[in-house]
């Protein structure tokens, strides 16, 4: 037995050992399938093919809860869509069977979404995952996708589908290995929501035969086929070592010289909510409110969101929620905020952008976080998605003011934005970092694109020079900066944010211990020092390695 070692993208941190469970790749139609005899009677079990895979899928929606449930739920409104069944009629009569017929219409679609790039671009598995069970459903042969299994396992695909990260069991499930993926996909965020360890862009991981041991870390990407029992045995002593340290500290973000640096959420619905509201973090940093909507088809009302927004302030009594309004567009289009197909949607009508063109549905939403904040305890704070100049900043803060919000603030994702932070920050109360988005425009590499991963990097130096210029301006004109991006949950990374003068670090909850260790061990000074050597670096792995090598040793040695 050889033990190979495989490098991936850690994006969901911990260590996970066990076998290999391949997930079922999907179902193909038969080559030598012949035509329909009867095209009319064949739509019709076409037709029937796709509402099952609708039913299951809102079924599994219905036994979970949150982001999940809207992810299922957008899913299964794709299996429901008409145009899919048309286009695959028109195949029963150019000749095709039915299995063929359901497979040529979703590549059809499939191409589309993929020449328009970005979220389209993400959804294609989503698609494939709906054509896959529609042609299992038409042969009558069980789903594709992630088998029965009752040993717990590391789970292995070349990329699941959100609508199977999202019904995981948890229990069963000890880690997740993708072949493609990248470090802000659905599969990423979710898996870190849940606390899964996860790696993706594991190369040749399908090839990995079922039932092989494999230990995983989430943290540094490293990937061990069949490891040695040292391996195995180290990476569990610094699991119990790591769960310890953990355990020994309480309570809000602070440096080791008491320099606050608040630890925060990012959640995408109430029952995200609910949960982090139960744990130990100072408020929440990012509410995703388009992540509610995601299945929507109409605009929702004001009482709607009003009963939503109740839900999600409820858990934050006497704590902060900073909530985004509708980052509509590009990755996340919901379907009442469509403007039409754009060429390159992630450089277009999205965020902000979209709700200059539609202010009705930004005011119904500043109406009803208004009454929600009033109704309940929570300290409310509103900011714009995708904001790129002073005049966007001026305008949205004017509209939250108009509607007796109290706070009003951007995001920072755009480096324009970032670069001119001084002028923008000026027209609101606070700044919050994108590093998603901010990454995605700075290296000119669309986030969606898993092979571009690298230049995703938020290590990378120019993503950091970005960031220290915004946070520069942030400081002239005495306006705090968050982060709520991903690179907030870094704990390495957590410290050179933190140096650069970041108030606060916005994450998926599972992520908050080790960054409130990571800063307990350092003073603001040595964040700096670590600030310095990172900018200092002509690589992200020249980074991440000097900060890495300076930093306290009892972070270090539990990553
Ligand atoms: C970001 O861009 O970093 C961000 C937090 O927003 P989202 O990931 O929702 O685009
Ligand atoms: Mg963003």
């Amino acid at each position: 037995m050889v033990t190979d070692t495989k490098s991936g993208v850690g994006v969901s941190g911990g260590t996970a050992y066990g076998p290999v469970v391949q997930v079922a790749p999907p179902v193909r139609p038969p080559a030598d399938e012949p035509a329909a005899a009867d095209p009319v009677a064949a739509l019709a079990d076409v037709r029937a093919a796709f509402a099952s895979v609708a039913t299951s899928l809102e079924e599994r929606a219905e036994s979970v809860d949150g982001t999940a449930r809207e992810i299922l739920k957008a899913t299964a409104l794709m299996a429901k869509d008409k145009g899919l069944a048309k286009a695959a009629g028109k195949r029963l009569e150019a000749g095709r069977g039915p299995a063929n017929a359901i497979n040529d219409a979703v590549e059809e679609f499939a191409a589309k979404f993929e020449s328009l790039g970005g979220y389209f671009a993400e959804r294609v598995v989503d698609l494939r995952d709906v054509g896959a069970r529609a042609v299992a459903a038409v042969l009558g042969v069980p789903a594709p996708g992630v088998p029965h299994f009752t040993v717990p396992s590391i789970l292995v695909a070349e990329d699941l589908a959100p609508a199977e990260t999202a019904t995981l069991d948890r229990a069963l499930v000890l880690g997740i290995l993708t072949q493609a993926g990248g470090r802000t996909s659905h599969t990423a965020i979710l898996a870190a929501q849940m606390g899964i360890p996860a790696v993706v862009q594991v190369s040749d991981a399908t090839s990995i035969p079922a039932g092989t041991a494999v230990a995983l870390d989430g943290d540094s990407g490293e990937v061990t086929i069949d490891p040695d029992p040292e391996l195995v045995a180290a990476q569990r002593a610094r699991a119990v070592r790591r769960a310890a340290a953990l355990a020994t500290l309480s309570g809000p973000g602070v440096t080791k010289d008491g320099t606050p640096v608040a630890l925060l959420a990012n959640i995408g619905g109430v029952d995200d909510a609910v949960a982090a509201g139960a744990l130990d973090l100072e408020g929440v940093g990012l509410f995703r409110t388009e992540f509610v909507f995601l299945s929507s088809e109409t605009a929702p009302t004001v009482e709607e969101q009003v009963e939503i927004y109740r839900g999600v302030f409820a858990p934050f009594e006497g704590r902060r929620v900073v909530v985004r309004t509708l980052d509509a567009g590009a990755d996340k289009p919901l379907a009442f905020a469509d403007l039409g197909p754009e060429e390159n949607p992630a450089l277009g009508r999205r965020g902000l952008r979209l709700s200059t063109r539609l202010p009705e549905l930004l005011d119904a939403q500043l109406e009803a976080l208004a009454i929600a904040g009033r109704e309940t305890g929570a300290d409310v704070r509103v900011m714009a998605p995708m904001v790129a100049t002073v005049d966007e900043a001026q305008w949205f803060a004017g509209r939250v003011k108009a509607h007796g919000l109290p706070k009003s603030g951007v995001m920072i994702e755009v480096p324009a934005a970032a670069l001119r932070a001084r002028h923008v920050l000026a027209e609101v109360d606070f700044g919050s970092l994108g590093t998603n988005d901010l990454a995605q425009y700075t290296m000119a590499a669309d986030r969606m694109q898993g092979e571009l991963s690298h230049l995703l990097d938020p290590w990378q130096p120019a993503v950091l020079d970005v960031v220290g210029a915004a946070c520069v301006g942030a400081a002239a004109v005495d306006r705090p900066m968050g982060v709520c991006g991903e690179s907030a949950g870094d704990p390495l990374l957590a410290l050179v944010l933190a140096g650069l003068g970041v108030q606060s670090l916005s994450m998926a909850p599972s992520k908050v211990p080790l960054v409130r260790l990571a800063l307990s061990l350092h003073t603001l000074a040595e964040c700096q020092a670590l600030t310095e050597l990172a900018s200092a670096a002509r690589t992200p792995a020249e980074a991440m390695a000097a900060v890495r090598d300076a930093a306290h040793p009892e972070l270090t040695e539990l990553l």
